[in-house]
């Protein structure tokens, strides 16, 4: 079973991706792979699954929708959808909701959503962030190793310094249609910006016109002891996105916007989009991630004190910790010791544990990672 698994991955599937483990199970912070191994998982899907895995009341609500209907299409009143837009709302303090099938797909659709209510065609970015792998989204993702062998892309965009902004009030001009911002950069390894960052942006975009399109696809939905990266601020966004914590791992993304800024009839679309079953395990996520909100400062502290000898980075649960060349071997000594962290960018190992990871599972995974960083 196993092995042939492996054999036929390598004979039939592109070799995008390089895989060690196979995880066959999942419960809570735990999974399991296909030797039986247990592991405390700190990569929950890359920071998606946030209310561990197959939390009950998700897996219930999927189950149920499943049995009701799978799918529709959106020519129809979709159930849940509104529902969840109006949560979204709530939560984000922003006027209408729109979704899409990926956190790459959201941010497709602001740069849509941008473009057709300013009338201008530039973004500016910033180095080192990530916003996605579709042709637009990688249009203004940073890493040229990712970008530049598709490039011609479109839209232009210009990148500055993250924490900049001299830089970036040069780069703004009333050609461009958005900033394109992460509150905290994550495939980037947990790169915080300088205090006042966010607020010096948002100041550039109401000088210039350009709007301010704040990527929460990582930071979104608890992952930072608020809902949003962005509310550690007082700054308020025209547009966010969001993804990978929305529906425990259930594809989904979506775009919020602010009053006055939203798709007009034919203007998008999309055949899966918002469908009945992301909906209901996104209804079901919000209210466990709503519980177990007020615990994730806290248990970060403890990850943050546990590690301290080892300089880590981060707010709420998204960790990060400059390893320098050997984060590949760290994490694979961590898996090793039933520990699963993985390395972001430039050498950064990072650690983005389900909300619901217990004190217990804290101090084990402080021990593993500290254990293997020596
Ligand atoms: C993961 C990520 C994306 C892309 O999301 P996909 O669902 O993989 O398309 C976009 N922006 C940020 C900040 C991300 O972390």
């Amino acid at each position: 079973m196993t092995t042939d698994s492996r054999v036929l991955d390598a004979r039939y599937f592109m070799p995008a991706f390089g895989r060690t483990l196979k995880i066959v199970r999942g419960a809570g912070s735990r999974v399991w792979d296909d030797q039986g191994r247990e592991y405390i998982d700190c990569v929950a899907g890359i920071a998606v699954c946030s209310t561990g895995h197959c939390h009950p009341a998700v897996v219930e609500a999927i189950c149920n929708q499943a049995s009701q209907l799978i799918h529709c299409s959106n020519l129809y009143y979709v159930p849940g959808q509104a529902e969840l837009a109006e949560r979204l709302v709530e939560i984000t303090g922003l006027s209408k909701a729109f979704f899409s099938n990926s956190g790459a797909e959201a941010n497709e659709g602001a740069i849509k959503l941008a473009r057709v209510r300013t009338g201008r065609k530039k973004f500016v970015a910033f180095v080192h962030g990530f916003h996605g792998r579709t042709c637009g989204s990688l249009a203004v993702t940073h890493k040229p190793a990712i970008r530049e062998p598709f490039e011609p892309l479109s839209p232009a965009c210009t990148f500055t310094d993250y924490g900049d902004l001299d830089a970036l009030a040069e780069a703004v001009d009333k050609d461009t249609a958005g900033i394109f911002i992460e509150p905290i950069q994550g495939e980037a390894g947990v790169l915080i910006p300088p205090a006042d960052f966010l607020r010096g942006v948002r100041d550039i975009c109401d000088d210039t016109g350009a709007l301010m399109i704040v990527d929460e696809v990582q930071t979104g939905m608890g992952r930072t002891g608020k809902w949003l990266g962005i509310q550690h601020t007082d700054v308020t966004p025209d547009i966010v996105t969001l993804a990978k914590g929305l529906a425990s791992g259930f594809p989904i993304g979506a775009l919020v916007a602010r009053e006055g800024l939203e798709f007009e009839r034919s203007e998008h679309g999309s055949t899966f989009a918002g469908g009945p079953l992301a909906c209901a395990a996104a209804l079901a996520t919000i209210d466990v991630i709503a519980e177990a909100l007020p615990d994730v400062p806290a248990k970060g502290e403890r990850f943050i004190k546990g590690l301290s000898r080892h300089n880590p980075r981060g707010r709420g649960l998204l960790i990060g910790m400059s390893v320098g060349d050997r984060c590949p071997e760290v994490q694979q000594a961590c898996a090793e010791a039933g520990v699963l962290v993985n390395c972001a960018a430039d050498g950064n190992l990072r650690l983005i544990p389900p909300l619901v990871i217990t004190d217990e599972e804290i101090d084990t995974t402080i021990d593993v990672v500290n254990a293997a960083l020596g």
